[in-house]
C-alpha cells in the first residue's frame, strides 16, 4: 500500500509514540518497573477527592449528567465552561478575555499540533515559515507536529553553573534570531523536560522581539499558572493580543479527560474552532463539566496553591537531597528544580551516550527518558545532548527513591 506523505510522516519513528509505547509496555507487563519516565502526574488524594465530590454531584443532578455524555459541545468548547474560566483569568490576572478569546482542544497536545501548522509551514507567498524554540531542551511532544520537513529550529542556552550541583538554562538571545523565517515562538514555561521556569525578564524580552516581528508567542502552561501552578519561583502570568497561552487540566489531575485551554486572539480562536469541528466536530465534555465548579467558585486555585504545588516541591526537594547524597564524587549537575514534575540530570562526563544509560537502567528495572529526545529544531550536533537524563519524581516515594538509588548506583559503576 502506498501512503500519501502525510500518511508517510507517522511511519518514521516519532519519540513521543516511543515514549508512550514504551511507558505502556512497561505498564502492561506488570512486574516491577519503576517508572520514573512518564509525564503522567500523580494521583493526589485530596485532588481526587475533589474531583470525586464534583462527579458526585453531577450524578445526582440528571440534567448535568446528561449534558456531560450526551450532548455535542461547539467546536470551540464548553460555553459555560468557557465563560467561568474567562471570569477567573480576569478577576485573578486582568487579562481582560472574553470567551471568543478561549476554545478547548483534546488536551493541549492536539492543540499544539494546530496552532502550530496554523502559524508555520508554507504560506501563499510560497514562503517557509518555522517556529522557533528559544530555548532547547523542550518538550519532545512537538517534535513531530510539523506537517512539512524542517519545521522547527532552536536555540542553545546559556548555561548558569550554580552552588550545590546545580545548574539553570537561561535564553542565549544572541542565538535567537527572530526573521522572516519564523511564524511563530513556542516555549513551555514550566519547563517540560528540565524543570526550568523561564523568567519573567526572558519572557519580557521575547514579548518585544515577537511583537516587533508581527508573530505570536506562545507559552505552554501545562504545568503553571492558574493550575496546576506546580510553579516553586515567582512567575508572572501574562498575556496580550501577540501572546498565545495554552493550558490544560491534566496536571491537575485530569490527564484522561483529555481538555487542553487556548487562550488566544480571535481570529486564532475561529481558526482552532474550525480545526476542531474537522477533527473531531467538538472537544470532549467530560473534563469541561468536571472542572466547572472549581473553576466558577476559584477553588482550582487554591487547590493548586496549597495542594498541588507543596506536594510537587516537597518530592523535588527530596529527591534532589538524596540524588545530591548518593551521587557525591561523580562530576553531576541538577537542573534547578523550579517548577513541573520532572528532574533533568547533566552528567558531563558521561563514558557511554544517555540513550545507552537509559537501555541499562530499564534493563535493572528503572523507566526514564534519555536526554537526547528533548532538542527539538536544534540542528547542531552538541554533546550536551547525550549527557542528560529525566527523571519523573511524581511517583510514590519509596518508588522514586528506589529508582534514584539505582540511576546513582549505575551511573558510578560507570564513571568508577
Ligand atoms: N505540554 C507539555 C509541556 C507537556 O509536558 C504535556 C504533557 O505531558 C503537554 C503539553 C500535553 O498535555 P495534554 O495533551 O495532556 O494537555
Amino acid at each position: 500500500m502506498k501512503l500519501s506523505r502525510f500518511g508517510t510522516k507517522f511511519t518514521e519513528r516519532i519519540g513521543i509514540n516511543e515514549l508512550m509505547e514504551d511507558l505502556g509496555n512497561a505498564l502492561n507487563a506488570g512486574g516491577d518497573m519503576l517508572m520514573l519516565g512518564g509525564g503522567n502526574p500523580s494521583l493526589i488524594p485530596e485532588i481526587t477527592d475533589a474531583l470525586r465530590k464534583q462527579t458526585e454531584s453531577i450524578l445526582a443532578d440528571g440534567d448535568a449528567f446528561s449534558r456531560m455524555i450526551g450532548i455535542y459541545d461547539t467546536p470551540q468548547g464548553k460555553g459555560a465552561f468557557l465563560e467561568a474560566l474567562a471570569r477567573l483569568l480576569n478577576e485573578q490576572f486582568n487579562w481582560g478575555v472574553t470567551t471568543e478569546n478561549i476554545a478547548l482542544t483534546h488536551g493541549s497536545q492536539s492543540g499544539f499540533f494546530c496552532l502550530f501548522n496554523m502559524l508555520a509551514g508554507t504560506f501563499d507567498s510560497g514562503r517557509k515559515k518555522r517556529v522557533l524554540f528559544p530555548l532547547t531542551p523542550e518538550y519532545i511532544g512537538y517534535a513531530d507536529s510539523g506537517l512539512s520537513p524542517d519545521f522547527f529550529t532552536a536555540a542553545r542556552p546559556d548555561i548558569d553553573l550554580l552552588a550545590e550541583s546545580l545548574f539553570k538554562y537561561r535564553i542565549d538571545f544572541n542565538a535567537v534570531d527572530i526573521d522572516d523565517s519564523v511564524g511563530a515562538v513556542c516555549l513551555s514555561r514550566p519547563t517540560n523536560p528540565t524543570g526550568n521556569v523561564v523568567t519573567d525578564e526572558e519572557v519580557a524580552t521575547l514579548r518585544a522581539l515577537t511583537e516587533k516581528q508581527g508573530i505570536p508567542l506562545i507559552i505552554d502552561s501545562a504545568y503553571g499558572t492558574p493550575f496546576p501552578n506546580i510553579i516553586y519561583t515567582e512567575a508572572n502570568p501574562v498575556w496580550d493580543e501577540n501572546m498565545i497561552v495554552c493550558m490544560s487540566l491534566s496536571k491537575f489531575g485530569l490527564p484522561a479527560a483529555r481538555t487542553g485551554i487556548v487562550v488566544a486572539r480571535r481570529e486564532i480562536i475561529k481558526v482552532l474552532s474550525s480545526m476542531t469541528a474537522v477533527l473531531s466536530l467538538a472537544p470532549g465534555s467530560v473534563g469541561p463539566v468536571l472542572a466547572q465548579g472549581l473553576i466558577a467558585d476559584h477553588s482550582i486555585i487554591r487547590l493548586s496553591r496549597e495542594v498541588i504545588r507543596p506536594y510537587y516541591e516537597r518530592k523535588a526537594h527530596s529527591a534532589v537531597r538524596q540524588l545530591t547524597q548518593e551521587l557525591a564524587g561523580i562530576n553531576f549537575r541538577i537542573h534547578k528544580p523550579e517548577g513541573a514534575m520532572f528532574l533533568w540530570l547533566w552528567f558531563p562526563d558521561l563514558p557511554i551516550t544517555c540513550d545507552e544509560l537509559y537501555q541499562r537502567l530499564k534493563k535493572r528495572g528503572v523507566l526514564v527518558v534519555p536526554g537526547h529526545y528533548f532538542f527539538p529544531g536544534l540542528q547542531e550536533d552538541w554533546p550536551h545532548k547525550h549527557q542528560c537524563l529525566r527523571v519523573t519524581y511524581a511517583q510514590d516515594d519509596t518508588i522514586v527513591e528506589k529508582g534514584l538509588a539505582i540511576i546513582a548506583d549505575e551511573v558510578k559503576s560507570l564513571m568508577a
